[in-house]
């Protein structure tokens, strides 16, 4: 019987898999491609119950690494047949206004997506490659796209144009659109499960703290409002992200230091955030230690970090009218005791108090019994999700 459903994240160099039988939700395997086109080889790793292995492939492409792993689950008896796959979810990066949820892929979507790589040059390609791979080896097995950006397509026009000149929305579809919005999906869902209550009746502020990071408000369900932008390089400072500056320095480094967009762009995206302040690692683990040695560097990019993030609760807890839940997740936010805390310190004003030993031990509610917002941690789960959806959908 066909039910396992697989989802699919294609990056320029990397594509990353996992098998869920459903509707039990149960992962069968997962792995990653890596180091796709750069060799005559790539990277293949992939972990099943106790089972991890990290080899090489002959390969360079992104269809070498489907037919290679459509061949893997046959042979290692994931699959007896091709047949039993029900449907594949692909990660994509920008559905502009054209995908408010998950969709699938027909030749009318697939087109659109292509033309959204004029948003998102580095992402909607790769996610097509994908996409068109599959297709190739598996042409009658549905397929579905799941959007990074389509949850946040609730928000109201106030928050999501930007004071520019009204044309540039109109004719160039420069506006916010937000970013990890499957994962902050995710996570407030399970956060209302595990407080036993309706999801639309929750005032929820979700931290996605990653290498990129995000924070979206949510009311009824609903993202009111988010922190990236037109592009992911908006709101929170990053690994490698600036967030949010003056527009105006754009320019002045331009004409000062004699640079093009492409070089701005690239310092933005990959040399600012935590390596611009530090110089040394764009790794909040590096990070920690290095202020524990006391690194003022170190210490002032934490503060800085740590500042932005309560500054933007504060600033959504004011737009959601109160705040019942704040979520942390994603690599900084589920690992780092010391950031949450730096985070939630001095939030009495909010009714926020945390719990010292359930921070420091990980645990799922974080906050004290008084507190008045129940702070969480939460796992996030893109792939879980685009599997649900592309199982709903199917
Ligand atoms: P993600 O993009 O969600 O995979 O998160 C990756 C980031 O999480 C890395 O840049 C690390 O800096 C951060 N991270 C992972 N584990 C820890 C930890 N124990 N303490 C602090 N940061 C962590």
């Amino acid at each position: 019987m066909a039910n396992k459903i697989m989802s699919i994240n294609a990056g320029s160099s990397s594509l990353k898999f996992q098998l869920f039988g459903m509707p039990e939700e149960e992962l069968l395997v997962k792995g990653l491609f890596e180091r796709i086109g750069l060799e005559e080889e790539m990277g293949f790793s992939y972990s099943m119950k106790d089972e991890k292995v990290k080899t090489t492939i002959k390969g360079k492409t992104h269809e070498d690494a489907i037919n290679f792993l459509l061949h893997f689950l046959l042979d290692r008896k994931i699959l007896m047949s091709l047949q039993e796959l029900a449907g594949v979810g692909h990660r994509v990066a920008h559905g502009g206004e054209d995908f408010k949820k998950s969709s699938l892929v027909n030749l009318e979507a697939l087109k659109k997506i292509k033309d959204l790589g004029k948003l998102a040059p580095l992402h909607n390609p790769v996610n097509v490659v994908g996409i068109e791979a599959l297709q190739k080896e598996l042409p009658d097995c549905p397929q579905v796209a799941v959007f990074d950006t389509s949850y946040h397509q609730t928000m109201e026009a106030k928050n999501y144009v930007y004071p520019l000149p009204y044309r540039f929305y109109e004719e160039d579809s420069v506006r916010r659109y937000g970013f990890h919005g499957t994962s902050h999906q995710f996570v407030a869902s399970e956060a209302a499960s595990f407080l036993g209550k309706p999801l639309e009746s929750l005032k929820i502020v979700s931290c996605h703290l990653g290498n990129g990071a995000s924070i979206c408000g949510i009311k009824d369900g609903k993202s009111v409002i988010t922190s990236m932008g037109f592009t992911p390089l908006a709101g929170l400072m990053m690994g490698t992200r600036c967030g949010d500056i003056d527009p105006s320095i754009i320019p002045f480094l331009q004409k000062e230091k004699n640079l093009s967009a492409d070089d701005m762009d690239k310092l933005m995206n990959g040399e600012s955030g935590f390596k611009g302040i530090t110089e040394f690692s764009s790794d909040t683990r590096d990070i920690i230690s290095e202020a524990e040695n006391g690194n003022e560097r170190a210490q002032l990019a934490l503060d800085m970090f740590t500042g932005r993030v309560k500054q933007t609760i504060g600033a959504y807890a004011a737009e959601l009218d109160g705040l019942d839940v704040l979520i942390f997740t994603a690599g900084i936010g589920e690992n780092s005791a010391i950031i949450r805390e730096r985070i939630c310190e001095n939030m009495t004003f909010f009714g926020i108090q945390l719990d010292e030993s359930q921070n420091q031990q990980g645990s799922m509610r974080i906050s004290t019994e008084a507190s008045k917002v129940e702070v969480l941690v939460v796992e996030t789960n893109e792939e879980l999700m685009i599997v649900r959806d592309t199982y709903n959908l199917i």
